[in-house]
């Protein structure tokens, strides 16, 4: 089974799909950490593009859900919270327009997702991923609750954060996310729309819960 929540950053989508993965037995899968992950390689190897997409293929990318958390890793060395780095969270709505490095990313999404039950998150699962996902959601919320959200989930990694560069940087992905020409930021027909400004944290999980338990027993 496959479930997606897309939307823009900060509107809950990570925190909600690792909460339903945890009491669903579901795998959480986080695409934006593979965003992020061959942006830190780019940035890390401090090549030019042409470089960078020439490595493309060579770099290895793993990712893995463990003890509720999804962890990464480039060419064997775990990057999970180097990725979670301004520097990173700057430059990742760059990398993630060019079509090569989302056709990378998708791969490892799908091979991921054909051996486990999965709730993924990100930007373009339900329109170009998995287009035939059992279940489809499209979260947002208002940018001053997004803002404060990621100062939180930042803190809660141990990092920090400006809040006007945090709001800032949540308005320039939105807009390079939504207005780049592949895959960009769109809400699937057939997806469910929840607005999480005004829900309670646990009003979004039951929600997501009880839609999968209709799906499951209607089979
Ligand atoms: O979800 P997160 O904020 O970690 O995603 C980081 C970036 O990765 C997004 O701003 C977006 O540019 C890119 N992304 C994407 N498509 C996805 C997931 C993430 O383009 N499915």
């Amino acid at each position: 089974m496959i479930v997606v929540i897309d939307g823009p950053s900060g509107s809950g989508k990570s925190s909600t799909a690792r909460e339903v993965a945890a009491r669903s037995g579901f795998y959480f899968l986080d695409s934006g950490a593979f965003y992020r992950c061959f942006t830190f390689a780019h940035q890390r190897d401090g090549s030019d593009t042409d470089r960078f997409m020439e490595k493309l293929s060579g770099y290895r990318v793993g990712g893995r859900f463990e003890n509720g958390e999804f962890r990464i890793s480039l060419d064997g060395e775990d990057v999970t919270r180097e990725i979670r780095d301004s520097r990173v969270t700057s430059g990742v709505s760059r990398i993630a327009e060019i079509t090569a490095v989302r056709a990378r990313v998708n791969e490892l999404l799908r091979e991921v997702a054909m051996s486990n039950d999965v709730i993924a998150d990100g930007r373009d699962l339900g329109t170009a991923v998995f287009p035939d996902a059992d279940l489809k959601f499209f979260m947002v919320a208002d940018l001053e609750t997004r803002t404060q959200r990621r100062i939180k989930q930042l803190e809660e990694m141990g990092l920090s954060g400006d809040p006007g560069e945090i709001r800032n940087n949540l308005e320039y992905r939105d807009r390079i996310d939504s207005g780049r020409e592949a895959d960009p930021l769109r809400q699937a027909e057939d997806a469910i729309l929840i607005d999480t400004s005004e829900l309670e944290f646990e009003q979004q999980v039951d929600l997501i819960l009880a839609k999968i338990k209709e799906i499951k027993n209607r089979r």
